[in-house]
């Protein structure tokens, strides 16, 4: 199997393991729910298994994950990968010196900071998020880690929206989701 196929065999259950929410958190958006597939060990297991197959090679020292639905599987796998943890929090949360960065969501604006102090020059990055939608907040997240001076060595997620064209935002950087959805 190669990297970029690693899990691929648990993708079927993963994806049935994701529940549609029709007009949440406002009309027109179908928010992709993984509240069922965190619920179910097997597929817990089976999503971070997968996600730390595809990061392992690429040899990350740090995970960065957004709050705060990235926090969820974020911690567990930076510990699969025997890396550290580094939580990218909403204004006004983190307690140190911090760097900021507004992005637009499928829904809505909002900024995410990271502490300015959290990653040393050239550190391995890998960026962890539920989800890629627009890509704003992958893109935003990308830009506090290289401007800290560290290399993001790749992004992963559980879902793509990929009819919102979020991994373009990421131009060369390498990612990855578990379960691609092509239309809404
Ligand atoms: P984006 O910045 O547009 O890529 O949006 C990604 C972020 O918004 C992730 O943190 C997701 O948790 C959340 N998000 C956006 N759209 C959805 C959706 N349709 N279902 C679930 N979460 C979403």
């Amino acid at each position: 199997m190669s990297q970029d196929r690693a899990g691929a065999a648990a993708v079927p259950q993963l994806r049935a393991a994701i529940r549609d929410i029709p007009d949440f958190p406002r009309e027109g958006i179908v928010f992709k729910d993984l509240t069922p597939l965190l619920l179910d060990h097997a597929s817990l297991t089976a999503a971070v298994d997968a996600l730390a197959a595809w990061s392992r090679p690429r040899e990350p020292e740090i995970v960065v994950a957004a709050e705060a639905r990235g926090f969820i599987l974020g911690g567990a796998l930076a510990n699969a990968l025997h890396a550290g943890f580094v939580p990218a929090r909403k204004p006004g949360k983190l307690p140190a010196r911090v760097v900021t960065a507004d992005y637009e969501l499928e829904y809505g604006i909002d900024a995410l900071e990271l502490h300015a102090d959290a990653l040393a020059g050239g550190a391995r990055v890998l960026i962890h998020d539920d989800l890629i939608a627009t890509g704003g907040t992958t893109r935003a997240l990308v830009e506090l880690v290289q401007g800290l001076g560290a290399i993001v060595v790749g992004c992963c997620f559980v879902v793509e929206l990929a009819f919102l064209g979020g991994r373009r935002r990421l131009g060369e950087i390498d990612m990855h989701a578990l379960v691609e959805y092509t239309a809404q």
